[in-house]
């Protein structure tokens, strides 16, 4: 069982909202025009199915970055946030904040401590991505949360598939 402390019934409230707000109207739903990668996820525990594009120019950082599919409130919100986060940052910035989610979602770090590990600049991004963290109670939606992020390092890796099964 994860020792992760649990959350406050504000906080928790709070967390709700967000991933209800970006589940049900997502961000950057579409495909990034003239993208120079593209990978799809697959979470087959729960039917999530992502497809992330992204472009990124020869000095490594992500211009656009956006997803399309199907799936839970939590995958779907989970990708939203992710493109609003990440675009105009670097490629090397994004593997941070992968990491960083990671480490929230499977409870490994606490919301609190999270800001310290990711750029400044991404401190209101963390905030929301906060959000996620309600998910490591339930290994199952983990994976839900972190299908598109894994997704997106696929496809900066220039691979076209995904998956959370690993
Ligand atoms: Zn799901």
């Amino acid at each position: 069982m994860s020792a992760a402390a649990p959350l406050t019934d504000d906080l928790r409230s709070l967390y709700q909202d967000i991933i209800l707000d970006h589940g049900k109207s997502p961000r950057n739903l579409r495909i990034v025009e003239h993208h120079t990668c593209k990978a799809q996820g697959n979470n087959p525990m729960c039917g999530d199915r992502v497809t992330v594009t992204a472009r990124v120019s020869r000095a490594g950082m992500l211009e656009d970055v956006a997803f399309e599919g199907k799936g839970c409130a939590i995958s779907i919100a989970s990708a939203s946030m992710m493109s609003e986060a990440l675009a105009g940052q670097s490629a090397a910035t994004a593997k941070q904040l992968f990491d960083a989610v990671h480490d929230l979602c499977t409870g490994k770090i606490e919301a609190e401590h999270v800001k310290a590990k990711v750029p400044a600049a991404l401190g209101d991004s963390i905030d929301k991505l906060a959000a996620l963290s309600g998910v490591r109670q339930f290994p199952v939606r983990v994976k839900c949360a972190t299908l598109p992020w894994h997704a997106l390092m696929s496809c900066l890796d220039g691979k076209t598939q995904a998956t959370t099964e690993k």
